[in-house]
């Protein structure tokens, strides 16, 4: 192994997150596999392939750097969106590879529009619309000028897409905020569709939304967590299984994480194990180091808190995690020994390590906790 981890990528459950998702969509809606964060950790080139597999065959990414990562090792009819950051020197990289991108503010309209007259090539765009979150968008006031401009530029527009994105979906804590968000968009869309402006995807769902306001998918959803196999937040899933028999998780983790055992050492009572004098042994110890630390991805957070297996036994990290090691307690587990297989995330025997389990900190750590998880880190395809 010449690195000290590596992640496992479950093509059978990432086959069995997509049924469920097609499903619950429906057969006319497109998906659109947000993909950005390195496939949420999960490696953009070992996933986007593999979703293809499963019939995917759109991608949304946050930058420029991630669309030119897909585009060398996509199937060739896949297409690509940008609903972040493209600089002004990238938008004509992008009208000359089709690559569809969100549109905000005036002046990338206007760069598109100039790039695709010098290509004569339609640049592709999903007009972005502020409805609440009050991050990025055209708002009522400079809705009629955007109309303008596209109704009179539809020569080098492709009006692709009319979009916007949920202040926090996942949580009835903002149900007011996004039904507002619902009736706001609505009324914009509207404005478009008077003008004869009809994009081919109306768009506004991310996970969340698409489990909890399904009247928010319309022509596609831009789904990112729950392909991977976790639900947005617990909320969300005690939403879906509400009134439903059935109260099994009908999602899979695809990743699973794992090193080994590097060294074992047998510690004293009353020693201190790692650095400084978070923790003393209290009895006579077996330990074991892991060549896993804060720089690979764990969290220096989990310093004695964190769980492993080993030998399908559930253990503890004891002392602080290091930047690449941390230390276990494998005193009830007698037969490990250097080499054995470590689970950081994933099942051994009867036991499962959850991402969640990283922290109780937060409902988002999920998403947190996975992007952390470095590109370098080879991803292994099972199942
Ligand atoms: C990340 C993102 C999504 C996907 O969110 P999930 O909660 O992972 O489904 C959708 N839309 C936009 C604009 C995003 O940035």
């Amino acid at each position: 192994m010449l690195h000290t981890s590596y992640i496992e990528i479950d093509r059978k459950a990432l086959a069995q997150n997509f049924r469920f998702i097609r499903d619950r969509l429906g057969p006319q809606v497109k998906i659109s596999s947000v993909v950005k964060g390195n496939a949420y950790g999960h490696g953009i080139e070992t996933f986007v392939p593999l979703a293809e597999m499963c019939g995917i065959d759109h991608f949304a990414v946050f930058n420029t750097d991630e669309a030119f990562r897909i585009k060398t090792i996509r199937s060739e009819n896949s297409e690509i969106m940008i609903m972040g950051m493209i600089d002004t020197p990238e938008i004509k990289w992008a009208i000359r590879n089709d690559i569809e991108f969100y549109v905000f503010d005036p002046a990338r309209l206007e760069s598109a529009i100039e790039n695709a007259k010098r290509l004569n090539k339609k640049a592709k765009v999903h007009i972005e619309l502020e409805t609440g979150m009050n991050r990025t968008g055209f708002d009522k006031k400079s809705l009629q000028l955007v109309k303008n401009i596209v109704s009179s530029n539809l020569e080098y527009l492709e009006l692709t897409g009319v979009c916007t994105h949920y202040a926090g979906a996942e949580s009835i804590s903002n149900y007011v905020r996004v039904k507002g968000q619902i009736r706001k968009y609505s009324t914009m869309l509207r404005e478009f569709l008077n003008d004869g402006l009809v994009p081919k995807y109306r768009h506004t769902a991310c996970s969340a939304a698409s489990m909890r306001y399904p009247q928010t998918v319309m022509d596609m959803a831009r789904i990112g967590i729950l392909q991977y196999g976790f639900w947005p937040n617990r909320e969300t899933f005690i939403d879906y299984l509400a009134g439903r028999e059935d109260k099994s998780d009908p999602l899979q983790r695809v990743i699973s994480w794992k090193s080994k055992i590097m060294a074992t050492k047998e510690i004293k009572t009353g020693e201190f194990i790692g650095y400084g004098t978070t923790f003393l042994a209290h009895k006579d110890m077996r330990v074991a180091t892991i060549p896993v630390g804060y720089s690979h991805g764990y969290s220096r957070s989990l310093s004695n808190l964190g769980r492993v297996l080993v030998h399908g036994t559930r253990v503890i990290v004891v002392g602080v995690v290091n930047m690449n090691m941390m230390t276990i307690d494998i005193t009830d587990v007698p037969d490990a020994k250097a080499g054995d297989e470590v689970v950081l995330i994933g099942h051994q025997g009867e036991f499962d390590i959850s991402v969640a389990s990283f922290s109780e900190m937060s409902d988002q750590l999920n998403y947190e906790a996975l992007t952390r998880l470095p590109a370098e880190t080879p991803r292994v395809i099972v199942g």
